[in-house]
């Protein structure tokens, strides 16, 4: 299996440390961002003791000389980024009658205007060495809509028309560009959210739990792999079944 070069935004958070993990033991070299020196330091240390060497690169993906910048430090501590993991992303959550043009300019940059500011710096190596994997994490609530959720839901689901728009334009170079859309997950962003509201969303899951960060990340080790050549422009629902069908 090839070893690859592979950048996960976001990958200090929840779901980003396990998407980390999950392609270093697949044999990838891994690089993350973070903002946070501390809480970087912190996290780099737990990683070690688990085991992984995963490189820690500073940048805001909220702007597209952050964005460039820290492809910039991955490429030189690495090498060229030949897997890209689009997770960063963050909430703001508020009914849209109450919602300021802050709060929605936040998260459409922060979940969907840095899905430009990382792949355009990546895009053109890839197609030059006719092999990509590029992987945007939306969010169920991108395909289902949720209360509260106007500005989080029109970011994630700006991102399957980025998925396949990217998809077509780079399919027979060898890149591949799909969508993984997590249900609820119990890391920090979930448990964020009122005990009482927590138990009515497990109460409509069909499996009756939350999802684990490391079942979105089985999902990315799947679409990366050679074998998964074929798969282009697709979008993977992993909910326990709490919206199925289109
Ligand atoms: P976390 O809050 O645990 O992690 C979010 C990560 O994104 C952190 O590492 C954070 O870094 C980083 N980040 C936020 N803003 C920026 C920025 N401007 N520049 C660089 N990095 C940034 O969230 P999750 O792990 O739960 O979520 C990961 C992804 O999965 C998100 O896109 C989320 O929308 C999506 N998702 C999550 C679900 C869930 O149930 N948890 C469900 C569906 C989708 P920092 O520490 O510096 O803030």
């Amino acid at each position: 299996m090839s070893s690859r070069v592979a950048l996960v935004t976001g990958g200090t958070g929840g779901i980003g440390t396990a998407i980390c993990k999950r392609l270093a033991d697949m044999g990838h070299r891994v690089a993350t961002n973070y903002r946070n020196e501390e809480k970087a330091r912190a996290w780099q240390q737990q990683m070690k003791a688990e085991g992984y060497d995963i490189t820690l690169v500073p940048g805001d993906v909220g702007t597209p000389e952050g964005a460039a910048d820290l492809v910039r430090g991955v490429e030189q501590a690495l090498g060229p980024v030949e897997i890209l993991v689009n997770n960063a992303g963050i909430t703001r959550d508020t009914t849209f009658h109450r919602m300021t043009a802050e709060q929605w300019h936040e998260v459409i940059n922060t979940n969907l205007n840095s899905v430009f500011n990382v792949t355009r710096p990546v895009i053109d190596g890839m197609r030059e060495r006719k092999w990509g994997r590029v992987i945007q994490i939306s969010s169920i609530n991108g395909l289902k809509g949720q209360y509260g959720q106007a500005n989080y839901a029109a970011a994630k689901a700006g991102m399957h028309g980025f998925t396949i728009s990217l998809a077509r334009e780079n399919a027979r170079l060898g890149i591949t560009v799909n969508t993984v859309s997590p249900g609820y997950v119990a890391t920090d962003m979930v448990m964020a959210v009122p005990e009482e509201v927590r138990a009515k969303i497990v109460a409509d899951i069909p499996t009756g739990r939350l999802g684990r960060p490391e079942e979105i990340a089985y999902a990315v080790g799947f679409l990366v792999a050679e074998e998964a050549a074929w798969i282009t422009g697709s979008n993977l629902d992993i909910n326990g079944g709490h919206h199925m069908g289109w």
